[in-house]
């Protein structure tokens, strides 16, 4: 037999991860320039006007912005991605991006193109980003504009994805399932495979607004698709549905779910760890492991969507190294006493098919230790579509639960 003269494992794999993971490096952050956006999306859950004066004061800076880059530089952190609200509605935008490529990081952009002019895609030429990512709300004016309530909003779109992809700048396009785009979303991920670099993806989750305002959060609820129907829409994307099933045995764990995959994050264990005292963990996802988000208005996150009272950090009152070296593994060590949480979904086989986690939790309930039975109803109906078409065993012990 011949034997292979170089192993190969996958990226993913690497030992390096683990390495960096135990050493706490933040590889990479996001950097939320403003929560102010030219389009006015039914589903958003951060967007305020375009001319609203008070979010324009609160936004930090660019000199604020690249210190704090540096800061995170000095920490370890290799990628940052700037997101919004939409970045490009900054006037500094330029200065910003270039700030942050000197500083040697791999940029990420996430715009919805409308404001992309001629010198936003020569800019991105000359100093290309890691990839510019694009949200596409519908393949025709009608469908987009339902979403965005900006008459001329699919023809700013258009154009601006133009200017980018005539530069040759690498550009990702993903969507999101709503109510108002469902029967376009056939159309949706054609357009975008047919326009798009690598791969095309779908997002049905929609985030309550982390303001929190009621009326806005009335409106997202109305456009969230019910289980059934993200079960439905997952299934008819061939390319997405196919990757769950040749994940099927990760998603779908008959044994305990929650810290099979990663080991358990206090002992390193991989599948067997049942210490009642580690399973009390809050935190079982990445938030706040190896990466952090800041806020426009200078507010440290574990991710994106953690912005429970007392799990926030200032820091305008403080340093990155700060908020990174203490106050983020002191939120991480939270330990719960939920039922709810250490009663199902600690031995959950489904974990890995649910939306449900401590951000979510507390956007939903206010109580970041909640179970949120719209997401558990989702992760059942997620798993009812794949477990037909998973290996004899796998599905198996989990019936009962998907009753
Ligand atoms: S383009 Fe993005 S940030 Fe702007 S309203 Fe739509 S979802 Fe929100
Ligand atoms: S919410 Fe339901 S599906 Fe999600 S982890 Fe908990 S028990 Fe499992």
């Amino acid at each position: 037999m011949i034997r292979p003269q170089v192993e190969s494992i996958t990226l993913q794999d690497h030992g390096l991860w683990e390495r960096l993971r135990r050493r706490r490096v933040p590889l990479g952050f996001d950097l939320e320039l403003t929560a102010r956006c030219n389009l006015d999306c039914r589903h958003c859950f951060v967007n305020l006007p375009a001319a609203d004066a008070a979010a324009a004061a609160r936004e930090l800076p660019a000199a604020a912005v690249l210190d704090l880059a540096r800061q995170a530089v000095d920490l370890g952190a290799v990628w940052c991605t700037i997101t919004g609200g939409e970045p490009l509605l900054r006037p500094d935008f330029a200065e910003i991006y270039l700030g942050l490529k000197r500083l040697g990081l791999l940029v990420s952009v996430y715009t919805n193109a409308t404001l992309v002019r001629g010198e936003h895609a020569a800019l991105f030429r000359r100093y290309p980003p890691r990839d510019i990512e694009v949200t596409v709300y519908g393949a025709t004016e009608e469908t987009y504009e339902r979403i965005t309530r900006r008459p001329g909003s699919f023809d700013r779109f258009r154009r601006g994805l133009g200017l980018l992809l005539n530069q040759g700048i690498k550009v990702r396009l993903k969507a999101m399932a709503l109510r108002s785009n469902l029967d376009g979303m056939a159309e949706i991920a054609r357009f975008c495979r047919e326009h798009t670099k690598d791969f095309y993806r779908f997002d049905p989750l929609l985030h309550l607004r982390s303001d929190r305002d009621p009326a806005r959060n009335a409106e997202i609820l109305s456009e969230r698709l019910s289980p059934a129907e993200i079960a439905r829409a997952e299934r008819s994307d061939p390319e997405r549905f196919g990757a769950m099933e040749r994940n099927c045995e990760r998603l779908i764990e008959p044994r305990r779910g929650d810290f099979s995959l990663a080991s358990c994050l206090e002992c390193g264990e991989r599948e067997n760890c049942e210490d009642l005292e580690h399973l009390s963990r809050l935190f079982i996802c990445g938030a706040g492991a190896a990466s952090f988000f800041i806020a426009h208005n200078a507010s440290f996150r574990l991710c994106a969507s953690l912005c429970a009272p007392g799990m926030t950090y200032d820091l305008r009152e403080g340093t990155l190294k700060e908020a990174w070296e203490r106050f983020a593994p002191e939120i991480r060590s939270r330990r719960t006493g939920s039922e709810a949480l250490l009663g199902a979904c600690r031995s959950c086989p489904i974990v890995n098919l649910c939306f449900n986690c401590p951000a979510t939790a507390d956007l939903e309930c206010d109580d970041p230790e909640a179970l949120v039975p719209y997401f558990c109803a989702v992760a059942h109906a997620r798993l009812t579509s794949l477990k037909h078409e998973c290996t004899p065993g796998i599905g198996r012990g989990t019936d009962a639960a998907s009753e």
